[in-house]
């Protein structure tokens, strides 16, 4: 029978055609080394030639599919080009079509039926008859559609659809590895060049990727994998019962997220912010784990830092506050109690409650001062000095501190720089850090006091427990023999009222007020100690180019010296009554004429209405409506030759707002003494600051 030789011959070909064309494409497909649209390119030529039409072309649907562009054809030299066409995706019916049956479509009339309506033009232009569109699915979701397009009538049997869509969900195929590559790349280069650490571990416990940032936070190079997560958790020393509670929470498919501290292979300590999230595949097994770990050791140290700056603030100004207030009560008992001395004879049975008086108050003037200096409001005049020098003075003193059981030893470098403090705060810096090492040495041992230029970089900086830049520094250090501290205590001893000796024996306030000082001018701390091990506190103080300026040696007081009597007028401006009315009765008992004010507009109407000479101004800093500057800012534009003396009990104020006096104000510190009082007054008016 010819007819079904022929039908049987005709039915070999077709299927050598399929097999012919899908073995194209699978070829075309597989060549990794492609790009997507030529590979799309191949697919619309072996479709066009397969099913002998002069065209065919691939479109891809946008992230909204709103609309559909063409990426790719193939067209015989006499037909229009297409690519980059753009089909409108939204009310366009067959692309919903596509979207919703992911089925192939065929349509026999292409220009006028009604699924292609808003792409009439496009058909008419491309003088498509009869359209063949299949979906391209990814993933179970259209993204684009292969169209073959005949330019005369053409049916489409339903084994070439067949075959068609055979073809299209190669190209689907290809499409989904494509993109699956192209994510992995960009995860895989996001991942190698992430900040943050990342550990990949598999459910075997087996860690199978780390990053370069991992192997930059633990430092040693390069870690050979694959390792036991097991293994590595006990060479980092990791607490165990983290390391379990970790592993229960994602073994249950929870994700873990928490802080902890682990060291480097050099033992440096370091504090990282963990998330450890299980990662499951398609049927929602959990095939590994990703540890990512961001270092926050610099954010801990900073954040304690801050907390502590802040509580440091907080208490100095309750305490300068307080110290300052307690400052005028106190001028006001000397003041009175000197008074008092000089009515009383050595003879008289009142004598002894009056010293008594006198050395209790000189006693409280201390402690007062110390909480100014702890709050860093006190008044002090950082000079350019030899810190052996100062050291060689107070040796003497510090012999006797120290006791017979303690043996001082001074290794103090020949050639030190000098540098830019306050006399009275290094006092402050070595008493309290050798009234400490001594404290720890009950039974005896040795107390070094050592000066050295360091240059200190990058690395050794950071050791410190201030922000400091590296550079030159002079380096004081006060080591001792004695027993040491704990993790425990080291973490506190800088905290104000931090003390671990006997009620009455500590206040606390000692290392507080060596923090204070040693930032107040520029320099750092750092401690090093062990239980049993002795301490040594190393404090850094920036070298200054300057030569030491000589100290003049402090005027010797005596109350009944004629050298601070004297006749001139002083106006005194003060608010608080009781110390106003004892530094006028003490000028007015050493000759002066004294006018008193309670606040700068006082002070400004009794300067109008006043007509002789008014030689001084003595006036408090910190007044309520006017301030002392701005006082005496008025005053001198009437009267010019009119000299200024400042008081004031801190520094918190405009005159001196850094704690540091500026140099050509007169400035006299509260509390008053008689002393202080008289002879400034008299070295203002003598044009002596
Ligand atoms: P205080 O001496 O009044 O206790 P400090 O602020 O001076 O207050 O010191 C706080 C704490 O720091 C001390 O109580 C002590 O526990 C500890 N400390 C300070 N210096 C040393 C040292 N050299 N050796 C051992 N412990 C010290
Ligand atoms: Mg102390």
């Amino acid at each position: 029978d010819i007819t079904a030789r022929r039908q049987a011959e005709e039915e070999v070909r077709r299927r050598n055609r399929e097999l012919t064309l899908l073995n194209r494409v699978i070829a075309a497909s597989a060549a990794a080394s492609r790009d997507m649209a030529s590979i799309l390119e191949t697919v619309c030529r072996e479709l066009a030639q397969a099913f002998d039409v002069p065209q065919a072309a691939a479109a891809l649907l946008n992230q909204d599919r709103t609309q559909s562009v063409v990426v790719a054809e193939y067209r015989t030299e006499d037909r229009p080009p297409a690519l980059g066409a753009v089909i409108p995706a939204k009310d366009n019916p067959s692309v919903a079509y596509l979207l919703r049956h992911k089925r192939p479509l065929v349509i026999p009339d292409a220009q006028n039926d009604p699924l292609l309506a808003p792409v009439h033009d496009l058909m008419r232009q491309r003088g498509t008859v009869s359209l063949l569109l299949l979906p391209l699915i990814v993933e179970g979701e259209v993204v684009g559609s292969l169209g073959v397009d005949a330019i005369e009538p053409r049916p489409f049997s339903d084994e070439e659809v067949a075959l068609a869509q055979r073809v299209a969900e190669q190209v689907s195929g290809v499409l989904a590895r494509a993109r699956l590559e192209d994510v992995q790349r960009r995860l895989s280069a996001a991942v190698e060049q992430a900040e943050e650490a990342v550990l990949i571990v598999d459910t075997e416990g087996i860690v199978i990727y780390t990053n370069p940032a991992f192997e930059r936070l633990i430092g040693g190079g390069q870690v050979p994998l694959p390792d036991q997560i097991s293994h590595l958790v006990r060479r980092r020393r990791i607490d165990p019962a983290l390391y379990h509670e970790i592993l229960r929470a994602v073994r249950a498919g929870q994700p873990w997220q928490g802080r902890f501290t682990d060291r480097t292979e050099d033992n440096r300590p370091f504090t990282v912010d963990a998330t450890v999230t299980p990662v499951r595949n398609q049927a929602g097994e959990i095939v590994n784990y990703v540890v990512s770990l961001r270092d926050v050791t610099r954010e801990v140290e900073l954040e304690a830092q801050f907390y502590h700056a802040q509580k440091m603030e907080a208490l100095g100004r309750m305490a300068g506050g307080i110290a300052h207030d307690f400052n005028n009560l106190l001028t006001v008992i000397q003041l009175s109690n000197r008074l008092l001395e000089r009515q009383v004879r050595p003879e008289d049975p009142l004598w002894e409650h009056v010293q008594r008086i006198r050395e209790t108050s000189d006693r409280a003037e201390k402690l007062t001062r110390q909480l100014l200096r702890f709050s860093r409001r006190e008044v002090v005049e950082p000079e350019v000095l030899d810190l052996n020098q100062v050291i060689r003075d107070l040796s003497y003193m510090l012999e006797r501190i120290i006791g017979e059981q303690v043996e001082l030893a001074l290794d103090l470098s020949p050639d030190l720089a000098p540098v830019k403090i306050a006399p009275s705060q290094v006092d402050q810096l070595v008493l309290n850090l050798v009234v400490n090492a001594c404290d720890a040495m009950p039974q005896g041992g040795v107390l070094t006091i050592q000066t050295v230029n360091v240059t200190v970089d990058e690395a050794e900086a950071r050791a410190y427990m201030m922000d400091i830049r590296p550079g030159d520094y002079v380096r004081l250090s006060i080591r001792d023999t004695g027993v040491g501290m704990d993790e425990q205590v080291l973490e506190h001893i800088f905290e104000p009222f931090f003390t671990t000796k006997e009620r009455g024996q500590g206040t606390g306030l000692g290392l507080p007020t060596v923090f204070g000082i040693v930032a107040q001018n520029g320099g750092a701390i750092r401690v090093q100690s062990q239980v049993g091990q002795g301490s040594v506190f190393h404090i850094l103080l920036p070298q200054v180019q300057e030569p030491p300026s000589r100290k003049s040696p402090r005027p010797s007081p005596s109350v009944t010296d004629e050298a601070v009597r004297g006749s001139e007028t002083v106006l005194i401006a003060e608010d608080d009554p009781s110390v106003l009315g004892l530094a006028e009765q003490v000028l007015r008992s050493c000759g002066y004429r004294v006018l008193t004010a309670a606040d700068g507009p006082e002070a400004l109407r009794l300067s109008r209405d006043y007509e002789g000479e008014i030689h001084l101004l003595l006036t408090d800093v910190v007044m309520p409506q006017m301030s002392g500057h701005q006082l005496a800012q008025e005053l001198l534009t009437q009267r010019p030759n009119l000299r200024v003396l400042y008081m004031s009990g801190y520094a918190d104020d405009e005159i001196v707002q850094s704690g540091v006096r500026p140099s050509g104000i007169a400035f006299l510190p509260k509390p008053l003494t008689i002393t202080d009082l008289t002879h400034k007054v008299r070295s203002v008016l003598d044009g002596r600051l």
